[in-house]
């Protein structure tokens, strides 16, 4: 069976795996472009986001609208936009273990439908998860990690740490976020 983005969001607004389905309003699946050079993951819905069904539409969505448009040069509409986990966990705790592990498979069927060449990870939890790595997000962002075929990951803060954060940190990510526009116009890898 050809997998296809509507059967995937068809199928996951209505998964029951994990405890976060008693909790939820609705299943904030991603959004975007398929296929897209460029997907952005974060880590889970918070309430604005779970309220209306759309990832990263609250202030940290507004920071990162601002981002891709000034340092990607696109719009929004431009990349595809996911989380680890689909539904918000209950008083934005981080995702569980065991709750990330229950969401995996949706995240798996959208990078494979999605494709893309560069993927920004916004925080620890999407960097730990899809990098498979325990250290700091201090020590890997900067860098540029290889994935398979001829993708790769690029660590960035979350907007929210980088809204508590102060100019430094906003500079920080605005860095990496031009370095993945790098990535995308030269086709290489720009390896730090
Ligand atoms: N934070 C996230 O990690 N994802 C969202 O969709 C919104 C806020």
């Amino acid at each position: 069976m050809v997998d296809t983005i509507e059967r995937l969001t068809r199928e996951a607004s209505c998964c029951v795996s994990c405890a976060l389905a008693t909790t939820r309003t609705q299943v904030v699946v991603g959004e975007g472009a398929v296929p897209c050079d460029l997907m952005i993951i974060g880590e889970g819905p918070g309430a604005r986001e779970d309220e209306l069904g759309r990832p990263f539409v609250g202030r940290s969505g507004a920071l990162l609208d601002r981002l891709i448009h000034e340092e990607l040069g696109r719009a929004r509409d431009q990349t595809y936009i996911a989380n680890v986990v689909k539904c918000r966990p209950p008083n934005n705790r981080d995702p569980l273990p065991d709750e990330m592990d229950a969401c995996a498979p949706w995240l798996e069927r959208q990078l494979a439908l999605v494709a893309p060449r560069v993927i920004l990870l916004l925080g620890r939890t999407a960097v730990g998860r899809v990098l498979r790595v325990k250290e700091s997000l201090t020590s890997l962002r900067g860098t540029v990690h290889p994935l398979a075929g001829s993708a790769v990951a690029i660590p960035t803060y979350h907007p929210a740490y980088a809204l508590r954060g102060g100019a430094a940190r906003l500079t920080e990510m605005r860095v990496d976020f031009a370095r993945a526009r790098l990535v995308l116009l030269e086709g290489g890898d720009a390896k730090a």
